[in-house]
């Protein structure tokens, strides 16, 4: 992709304007929660943090986009800088991903440095990659900006500076497909692309019962349909033998995943030692959530809405418990009911665990746990020499408001057209056309472009 290159200076652009450069673009959290990035740029920050973690084991996206497109993220850093107020930018990231520190360091502006991770889980839980990057802790329930800092991802900066230099809008995305994967491999395609077509470019699967996740071995969850489109926040697809722990886990029902945690949990406690938020001085304790639903004992009368306080890391369910409990699920069984109510968390931080940065997990121990070894590849970033003959562009791709189809039915668009507008005097991001084509169909959760 071209873009302005770090001797052309940054356009001088207003804060407004940058933020409604990104919110015209359809710009949103490329990490994966899909929050709409004009929001964080409207704020006034002193550190725009980039979360280069990227902890789930088996992504191989920003470590390699770091030095393809080293440029464009520092454009991009620094037009969030700009737009922010910020003074300083981070570049969290781990010593591992040299190629990444090697391409950067020469080009860092004087306002910009690295920052050195370890090699633990979750460095890139944004609460987390904040206290180790700055000292800082984010308050249980409140954000980044309550502390100053504004974090934004690789490929979302790298959006950000295309959609400024280039005034290209996101209509790709770079992921990865890794696992039980003939040619594992990390690749830029269409939006809206079917997953199936794009395992089928990657080989196949190398199993005869495949069954997969979207997203990292930790936090993704389990897909269902794997005719589903590819969207702004999906970062990768792993494949597996269907009777992997992974799999299994994600396929117990809420009942059983309640009825265990009430007749086996036998409160050691492990959950809570090592969860990433009570460590660093959250009072999610996990241990007191199982006792909680199993039993109705409350430690506190806070204990239930500390539930909504969980990242849903899955170091819980994946890492600590000996017994196969997941007080992840319980979490978020329960923070369904509480928003549902409408109910809120309001504690104060406490003191950190002097042991915290000791308790993170170390990612080899992780993908041993996990049994991640046969289906843990590189995954080379890759060019593929392919167009889909059809996407789906889902309206939604973010949290906020659905876009609202501008386009209509039999009508002719190239790539980067504006297809569905963002919903008026909302939190919303515009869609766009991610191949030229005509739109065929258009339904209340999708425009579907058809190659012709
Ligand atoms: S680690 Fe497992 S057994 Fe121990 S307290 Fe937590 S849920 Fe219960
Ligand atoms: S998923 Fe478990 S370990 Fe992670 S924040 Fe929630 S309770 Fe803590």
């Amino acid at each position: 992709m071209n873009t302005a290159s770090l001797d052309s200076p940054l356009k001088p652009l207003s804060s407004e304007h940058i933020v409604d450069i990104a919110q015209q673009s359809g710009i949103v959290g490329a990490g994966g929660a899909g929050f709409p990035t004009y929001v964080k740029l409207q704020s006034k920050a002193e550190i725009v943090l980039v979360n280069a973690a990227e902890c789930e084991p088996m992504l191989k996206v920003d470590q390699q986009l770091m030095v393809s497109e080293s440029d464009a993220l520092l454009r991009g850093l620094g037009y969030s800088m700009q737009a922010t107020g910020a003074k300083q930018g981070i570049i969290a990231l781990k010593a591992k991903y040299q190629a990444a520190i090697d391409t950067l360091t020469p080009k860092l502006p004087a306002n910009v440095k690295l920052h050195i991770l370890p090699d633990v889980y979750p460095a890139g839980d944004e609460v987390i990659t904040i206290w180790l990057a700055t000292g800082r802790r984010v308050p249980p329930a409140q954000i980044p900006i309550s502390i100053g800092v504004v974090v934004n991802n690789v490929q979302t900066l790298i959006n950000l500076a295309h959609a400024i230099d280039d005034q290209t809008p996101v209509t790709h995305r770079v992921l990865t497909l890794n696992g039980a994967i003939a040619k594992p491999m990390t690749v830029n395609v269409p939006i809206g692309t079917k997953i199936s077509q794009l395992i089928e470019l990657a080989g196949g699967a190398t199993v005869s019962n495949p069954a997969y996740i979207n997203g990292g071995p930790m936090m993704g969850k389990y897909l269902a349909d794997i005719d589903s489109p590819v969207t702004k926040t999906t970062g990768g697809i792993l494949a597996f033998p269907d009777d992997h722990l992974l799999i299994n886990r994600r396929l117990r029902s809420d009942e059983q995943i309640m009825a265990m945690a009430k007749t086996v949990c036998e409160q050691c406690r492990l959950c809570t030692d090592l969860c990433p938020r009570h460590l660093i001085g959250h009072e999610l304790s996990p241990h007191e959530l199982v006792k909680s639903m199993s039993y109705k004992q409350f430690a506190k009368p806070s204990t239930l809405l500390s539930a909504l306080t969980c990242s849903e890391c899955s170091v819980c369910e994946s890492y600590a418990c000996p017994v196969e409990i997941s007080p992840m699920r319980i979490n978020q069984i329960l923070k369904k009911e509480l928003r549902a109510s409408g109910a809120k968390y309001s504690e104060p931080i406490e003191q950190q665990d002097p042991m915290a940065e000791h308790r993170l997990v170390p990612i080899n121990r992780l993908i041993a746990r996990l049994k991640l070894e046969p289906f843990y590849h590189q995954a080379p970033l890759t060019t593929l020499d392919w167009q889909p003959q059809q996407v789906t562009i889902l309206l939604s791709q973010h949290i906020g408001a659905t876009a609202t189809p501008c386009v209509e039915v039999g009508e002719r668009v190239q790539v980067g057209d504006c297809i569905a507008t963002a919903a008026p005097n909302a939190l919303s991001v515009a869609q766009h056309a991610s191949i030229n084509g005509i739109v065929s169909a258009i339904s209340d959760s999708a425009i579907i472009l058809s190659r012709g």
